[in-house]
């Protein structure tokens, strides 16, 4: 269930990881993209860490909203929209609900629409789609977010620029899978 604390505690550590794995998620993305995911995601994760110190938002939503709002705006690529929306929806689906697992089907659902993308496809998806799965049946492990990170390996990309390899985006994991990956360890490293 999310709280202030928790919800601030969680994106304060996931840029903590983007920041410190910047390097490894641009090196992801150059073989079977354009070498840019972790520097698009750093100055995203910048951004929303300078407007959450600056209006120091007081309920879960506003949140939600303002991390949506600068990583739509200030991330170039195919990335920042992707997780804006997700953080869009969870920020819209927040009012009704703060257990987590309908905020991340909500989020997902957004991604899968923005991108018309669906599991399988070697995106940031494939992370999101088991992990929520996971939750929905028990807790959420560190290990069962790798094991989806590192299974986007053996998919080849029919979405995004790695589709453009075709069979040769295979036996490389996916760079928003990776960084989702972040995402989610980090959630649980804020006792989400
Ligand atoms: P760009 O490809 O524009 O340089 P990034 O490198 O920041 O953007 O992000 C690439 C990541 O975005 C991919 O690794 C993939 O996970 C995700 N992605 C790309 N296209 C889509 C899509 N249509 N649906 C879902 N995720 C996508
Ligand atoms: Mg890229
Ligand atoms: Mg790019």
């Amino acid at each position: 269930m999310l709280t202030v604390e928790n919800t601030l505690k969680w994106l304060a550590l996931f840029n903590q990881a983007i920041q410190t794995n910047q390097a490894q998620l641009s090196a992801l993305d150059t073989p079977i993209g354009d070498g840019d995911h972790g520097h698009n995601m750093a100055r995203g994760m910048t951004a929303v860490t300078e407007v959450l110190a600056d209006k120091a938002p007081t309920d879960v939503p506003a949140i939600l909203k303002l991390t949506a709002m600068n990583l739509i705006t200030k991330v170039g690529g195919a990335a920042g929209p992707l997780y804006g929306t997700a953080f869009l929806e969870m920020a819209k689906k927040s009012a009704e609900t703060l257990e987590i697992a309908p905020l991340l089907s909500a989020g997902l659902a957004g991604v899968e629409k923005r991108g018309h993308a669906t599991v399988g496809e070697k995106t940031l998806i494939d992370v999101w789609q088991p992990v929520i799965a996971q939750l929905e049946q028990g807790p959420l492990t560190a290990e069962a977010v790798t094991t989806a990170v590192e299974a986007t390996a053996a998919l080849r990309a029919t979405k995004g620029r790695a589709s453009y390899l075709g069979e040769r985006s295979i036996g490389h994991v996916d760079p928003g899978a990776a960084s989702s990956g972040y995402l989610f360890t980090t959630m649980l490293e804020a006792g989400i």
